[in-house]
């Protein structure tokens, strides 16, 4: 069997609070967190609680599957957060994992796009940073905050379990 790394819920609860406490240590605080759902809404949650952040949004991203095929590219899938809502503001990016990082490159990629097609008037300039629990070395970007690095396929405490079914 490969190998594992096993996060537990204690664990889990232990980095949300490390993680926190490196993004409040680097004195920039933000005003609002973006989780990627579905893998960055827990850890976002948690973070977000930690640091008493109330202004939270989500931004849907997945791996699409088409017909008999998997897409190399992750999507936006709707409902989608009106990014204007990030104008002027310190925006803290949160997903579980950057594993080859597409999905979080794609997400800050998006944010800064918004930003730049806004250009002339930094009021609106979105400032964005990340952070991740996880950080592989595959990652085509650097998460500015990154809890723990591996390269083993992770099992986190929320999708280890077997889906509840009716
Ligand atoms: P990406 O390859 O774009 O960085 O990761 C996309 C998403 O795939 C992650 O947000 C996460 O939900 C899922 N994923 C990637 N690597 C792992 C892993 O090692 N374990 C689990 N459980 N999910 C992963």
């Amino acid at each position: 069997a490969p190998d594992r790394e096993v996060l537990t819920w204690e664990g889990f609860g232990d980095a949300s609070r490390e993680l926190t406490q490196q993004v409040v240590d680097s004195g920039w605080i933000p005003d609002l967190i973006v989780a990627i759902a579905r893998g960055g809404l827990i850890p976002a949650g948690a973070v977000a609680y930690a640091m008493d952040v109330k202004a939270i949004g989500t931004m849907n991203v997945e791996f699409y599957s088409g017909i008999g095929e998997t897409l190399d590219e992750p999507m936006l899938l709707p409902p989608l957060m009106d990014v204007s809502a990030m104008d002027g503001k310190r925006v803290l990016v949160v997903d579980d994992v950057a594993d080859s990082g597409k999905t979080l490159k794609m997400v800050m990629d998006l944010i800064d796009k918004h930003g730049l097609s806004l250009d002339g008037s930094s009021s609106v300039r979105v400032e964005a940073r990340s952070a991740v629990i996880y950080k592989k070395p595959v990652s085509i970007i650097e998460p500015d905050y990154v809890w723990a690095y591996t390269d083993k396929w992770i099992n986190f405490p929320w999708s280890t379990l077997p889906v509840i079914k009716p």
